[in-house]
């Protein structure tokens, strides 16, 4: 992480403090008047600036108040609809978004059980929604089976809108990206990220205390025999990248994503 707040040193002079408070004023300014028409895009430069400007909460408190234990995932379509499907040459269908989603959430659900966390798995359109309180809720969900072009693959996460810290959000977000590309190894596919993703239904209904994200862990094109064939450590890069948000783990300055045409 790039180090933007250097401590005033002994060498510290008005003019520097000056430079610092400039600074500072222009970051937020562009952060405010980038909100309403880039919303939470999780570009580098989005990444970079909240963790600048997101305070590191104490090392080591313990986490033992309820809604900081408790985290939910969202099986995208579950109970609801297919979402995206994949079909043979007969027109049968071969696997479904919301059967992959629900596998990846469940694995998602009991290793952060193992980490003590209290995990409730959500469908999509759950009456747990209402009102949700917990330390974070992410939501599952994967791309279209259909082959589109050859750069069809890798994941994509959007932070919720209605939140009302977004540094937090943002903070939710780069975790997500920092670990579920270095466990998955598949690329961060910042280019088509819809509003769908920004406005996605069910966070319009949790409390807005509660951090939200949405991740779409990959194509079932292009990217299907990961997803389907280790599966395991697809539910692993969530897993991380949730616990690197709630451990607030350090996340190295990540390169500028792939931008798709
Ligand atoms: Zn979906």
């Amino acid at each position: 992480m790039e180090t933007a707040s250097s401590s005033p040193g002994r060498r510290a002079r008005p003019l520097r403090a000056v430079h610092t408070v400039l600074g500072i004023a222009i970051l937020l300014a562009t952060l405010f008047t980038a909100l309403p028409s880039r919303g939470l895009v999780a570009g580098d430069f989005y990444e970079r600036l909240s963790l600048i400007l997101t305070p590191h909460a104490v090392e080591g408190a313990p986490l033992n108040a309820q809604p900081q234990l408790r985290i939910g995932i969202v099986a995208g379509h579950s109970g609801n609809d297919a979402g995206a499907v994949c079909l043979d040459g007969n027109g049968n269908i071969t696997l479904t978004e919301a059967d992959l989603n629900l596998k990846i959430a469940a694995l998602v659900q009991e290793k952060l059980t193992q980490d003590g966390y209290q995990v409730d798995l959500l469908r999509e359109y759950d009456t747990r929604l209402n009102g949700y309180r917990a330390l974070a809720i992410v939501s599952i969900h994967n791309d279209s089976c259909d082959y589109i072009n050859d750069q069809a693959t890798g994941f994509k996460v959007a932070a919720a809108l209605n939140t009302n810290d977004l540094n937090r959000a943002n903070r939710l977000t780069a975790c997500l990206i920092d670990r579920y590309r270095r466990v998955t190894g598949l690329n961060f596919h910042a280019g088509s990220i819809t509003s769908d993703m920004r406005e996605y239904h069910s966070f319009r209904e949790i409390d807005p205390s509660t951090v939200a994200a949405i991740i779409e862990t990959g194509f079932l094109n292009l990217d299907r025999e990961l997803l389907t064939k280790q599966t395991d450590r697809i539910a692993q890069g969530v897993v991380e990248g949730i616990l690197c948000f709630a451990n607030n783990e350090n996340i190295e300055p990540t390169p500028a994503p792939n931008m798709t045409p």
